[in-house]
């Protein structure tokens, strides 16, 4: 499919029906798959042989999705997952055992930084958080002889910071490890993390990608360039006795990292998405390429509006001129960043607070990036219970307003916007 443009391909990519087959990737809603002979099963358990035999596994549906997406980000192979979540966690987990260490961006979505921070940190994994600003002498300080990988996002949820991703790429490649790059919010319409020198990528579904806010999903791609042979990865070099011996690189060649994010442990943790939800995420995937181009359109129209307006205090978006991100985001997307903008209005908490409940179309939800208009304030939602000096520590000021930008038409959404202004 790799001949055709991107557009073409969230449309095409990944299934291709047969004389008589569905034309629509049809949703296989069953567990499990009939041979006539026990041998041809036998191999598929020891993973001699390609084809389906138990859902948590490999199921058509989530196939012809994973194969979209491994497409869409120009990789050898993707894993779909039941969250965004369960993706952060096998991406490490794949290759980071108890006693590891990873490098990772301080840039990050706040459920990432908890699952790193405390689940992972308990399960006996450490991770050293870096400035996103680091520089190269920066970066390697933080490196040790257990580190196993790198792990940053093309642009941060919700600080919109973003990734000098070719620097991360070059500073892990000459500690011979891979950089694993979260492109939820940039989506490989607007940036491509393998073409910067990331070796793996993640997405939390749930955004963009599926973007009408039915389905929580993630998916983890492989670009198939990392070296694995490199002598520092025996997981992949050496024979696992779970599955018979296999080693991943003998029999995977370059996909040897999904391959075993799909054998080892999407068999053991059994975080699989389901097909009802691939089904859904699909018919996102579908207009993915449409709707990055109105969401960029729409959020650059309403900070250029704010930005200008003498009752906005500041505002945040890296595809505006002023923004310290806009050289950054015009390397590593020039076609766009993403819908999600951030602002102040002058008059703190309170004023936020009359501002988003003024609002007629844009609604107050904890989602960000689907189709419709929606806004946040931290400071009297997610962040409640936090003084307005711990916020200013947790990178969040009262007045602060997260809005992400739908697809409507940009007019009724400054109309919005201006008349609830007008309220505070
Ligand atoms: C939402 C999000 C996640 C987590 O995804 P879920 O699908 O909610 O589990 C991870 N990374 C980023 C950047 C996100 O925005």
């Amino acid at each position: 499919m790799s001949q055709y443009h991107i557009d073409t391909n969230c449309i095409h990519a990944g299934y291709t029906p047969g004389d008589g087959e569905p034309r629509v990737v049809p949703i296989v809603q069953s567990t499990t798959y009939k041979y006539d002979h026990a041998e041809t099963l036998g191999k598929l358990f020891d993973l001699e042989q390609d084809g389906f035999f138990y859902t948590r596994l490999a199921n058509p549906t989530l196939d012809a999705v994973e194969k979209k997406i491994a497409a869409l980000e120009g990789g050898v192979g993707a894993l779909l997952t039941s969250s965004g979540q369960a993706a952060s966690l096998i991406s490490v987990l794949n290759i980071c055992r108890a006693g590891g260490h990873v490098v990772c961006s301080s840039a990050i979505y706040g459920g990432t930084f908890n699952l790193f921070y405390k689940t992972m940190h308990e399960m006996g994994i450490d991770f050293t958080f870096v400035s996103p600003e680091s520089t190269e002498e920066e970066l390697n300080a933080a490196f040790q002889p257990n580190t196993r990988c790198v792990f940053a996002e093309t642009l941060s949820n919700p600080a919109l910071i973003v990734t000098d991703l070719e620097l991360f790429a070059k500073v892990a490649h000459a500690h011979g490890l891979p950089l694993i790059v979260d492109n939820t919010f940039a989506t490989p319409i607007n940036c491509r993390p393998f073409e910067f020198g990331a070796d793996i990528v993640i997405h939390s579904t749930t955004k963009y990608m599926d973007g009408h806010a039915v389905q929580v999903g993630g998916a983890i791609v492989d670009s198939g360039k990392f070296d694995w042979n490199n002598g520092k990865f025996p997981e992949f070099t050496e024979p696992d006795e779970s599955y018979h011996g296999v080693v991943y690189c003998k029999q995977f060649g370059n996909a040897a990292y999904i391959a075993k994010a799909r054998a080892h442990l999407m068999r053991d943790l059994g975080a699989q998405a389901s097909p009802q939800n691939a089904f859904l995420l699909n018919l996102g995937l579908e207009t993915l390429a449409l709707r990055m181009e109105r969401h960029c359109s729409n959020a650059l129209k309403v900070a250029s509006f704010l930005e200008q307006d003498d009752r906005i205090a500041w505002v945040n978006y890296p595809g505006l001129k002023s923004s310290k991100y806009y050289d950054l985001a015009q390397k590593y997307m020039p076609n766009g960043t993403c819908g999600v903008i951030s602002f102040g209005i002058k008059g703190g908490r309170e004023a936020a607070a009359k501002f988003m409940e003024s609002l007629k179309l844009a609604s107050i939800v904890v989602h960000v990036a689907d189709l419709r208009t929606c806004v946040l304030h931290p400071a009297s939602t997610t962040h409640r219970q936090l003084t307005d000096e711990q916020l200013v520590e947790g990178g969040i000021s009262a007045d602060m307003i997260r809005m992400s930008v739908g697809i409507e038409n940009p007019e009724d959404i400054l109309d919005d916007i201006k008349q609830a202004l007008a309220q505070v």
